[in-house]
């Protein structure tokens, strides 16, 4: 008979839900956590719910913080926007060090499809923003997807008539890649020779 141990499935279990481990990997990591110290198990299990309850977006560009403001909206150039979808590519573009402006993430993209509409993500935190931080330059960095593509397009028919720059990153990336995949050079190079549209 199978030696079944429900505390060990129920990790197993949990670490199957992490985005890329599979049920391999989850019960190798269940059974690290078994070996390690109840000091080892705490910090970790305290590490996890600590972000959960301190860690939330960004009043103004929607980014995760442990503040109200983060960092980049205090210190960096308002009036320069760039663009994503979600957080974690945001990651990606830090990695170009050279960027001095300030991002807005939208939380989705617009997909019809799926019934996502200009409502379901963060395009009127991007219009306020544009309405009072006198921004020159929105750059579109979302990722060269259909749904990519077609809201780097609606928002610049959006901020085009408010006398904003509206630019899109160059495509140095191929069809359906997601930014955060993409190595520094190549976004580095996608982010300066970035066009108007
Ligand atoms: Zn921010």
């Amino acid at each position: 008979m199978k030696n079944f141990i429900v505390p060990v499935e129920k990790l197993i279990s949990a670490f199957s839900r992490l985005p890329g481990v599979g049920r391999k990997t989850a019960t190798r990591y269940a059974y690290y956590c078994i070996n390690i110290s109840e000091t080892e198990a705490r910090n970790f299990a305290n590490a996890i719910i600590e972000a959960k309850e301190t860690v939330h977006y960004c009043k103004v560009c929607g980014n995760f913080t442990d503040q109200e403001v983060c960092q980049t909206c205090l210190r960096g150039d308002r009036s320069l926007i760039c663009v994503v979808a979600e957080p974690k590519d945001i990651l990606a573009l830090e990695k170009v060090s050279d960027f001095g402006g300030t991002y807005h993430v939208l939380h989705g993209l617009l997909n019809p499809l799926e019934g996502k509409t200009a409502n379901d993500i963060r395009l009127k935190e991007l219009l306020c923003r544009v309405n009072e931080d006198k921004v020159t330059e929105v750059i579109m960095a979302t990722s060269p997807t259909v749904e990519g593509e077609a809201t780097a397009i609606y928002i610049s028919n959006l901020l085009k008539p408010l006398g904003v720059k509206v630019t899109r990153i160059a495509q140095g990336v191929s069809l359906g890649t997601d930014i955060e995949y993409v190595d520094e050079v190549t976004l580095s190079r996608a982010l300066e020779d970035r066009r108007e549209i």
